[in-house]
């Protein structure tokens, strides 16, 4: 707890935690539990860690970012594609609260299912719910959402995700036609047609494979 509270503290002095909300979350959600057992030791260094597959857990910073640049609120209905291990989504969940949800979708299974574990442990299952599948078309069951992000890099935003987006809506994704660095793209829903597109500073995170992202090789 020490050690989370010590790096928390970093993230707000740098900047990147800017509301009392993201810290709260940060200090109450252990990241060392959505992490295999050989990184955890490493829980909180302000770094990406392999959780297996090719992928990572990002860094405590972007998780910080994403949560701040989304403006989230108690109640909301939130869509996170890139579970990996569950961790950003648990964080997403503790600020919306008992009655918000996290709608996640991850297209690894086995990250999946490891996701659902670390969620249901530590007590975010019934706020977060882990869906295997192809987040670049969006999860239109429980569609519009309030805020939408990826945790994976697109070539261009995937379509489904604006159309997914409720009038006023935030959606937040990293775009670029580079592996491993891109532009984090924040959107703002205005009205049924009319979307405001704002670059948030450049970014580097794995692929969004899927029909509406990457090509699988
Ligand atoms: N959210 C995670 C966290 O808490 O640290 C980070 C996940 S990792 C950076 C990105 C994840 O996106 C990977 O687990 C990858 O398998 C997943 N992914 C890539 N393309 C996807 C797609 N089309 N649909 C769903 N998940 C996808």
């Amino acid at each position: 707890m020490e050690k989370r509270k010590k790096l928390v503290q970093t993230l707000s002095d740098y900047g990147y935690i800017k509301t009392e909300k993201v810290m709260k979350a940060m200090i109450s959600v252990p990241r060392e539990e959505f992490l295999p057992a050989s990184n955890r030791s490493y829980a909180y260094v302000d770094q990406p860690l392999p959780i297996g597959e090719g992928q990572t857990i990002s860094a405590p910073h972007m998780v910080a970012i994403i949560c701040e640049q989304l403006k989230l609120e108690e109640k909301m209905e939130v869509l996170e594609i890139g579970t990996g291990y569950g961790y950003n989504a648990a964080v997403v969940a503790e600020i919306l609260g008992p009655n918000g949800h996290v709608y996640s979708i991850e297209r690894i299974s086995s990250l999946a299912k490891t996701a659902k574990e670390n969620l249901e442990r530590t007590g975010y299952a019934d706020r977060v719910t882990v869906i295997l599948g192809d987040g670049t078309k969006g999860y239109k069951e429980k569609a519009p959402f309030d805020r939408i992000y990826g945790t994976a890099s697109a070539p261009s935003v995937p379509e489904p995700l604006k159309e997914q987006l409720k009038i006023g809506g935030i959606l937040l994704i990293p775009v670029g036609t580079q592996a491993y660095f891109q532009e984090l793209v924040c959107i703002v829903r205005e009205s049924e047609n009319r979307y405001k597109e704002k670059n948030k500073g450049s970014v580097a995170f794995v692929p969004m494979i899927g029909k509406h992202g990457w090509p699988e090789k």
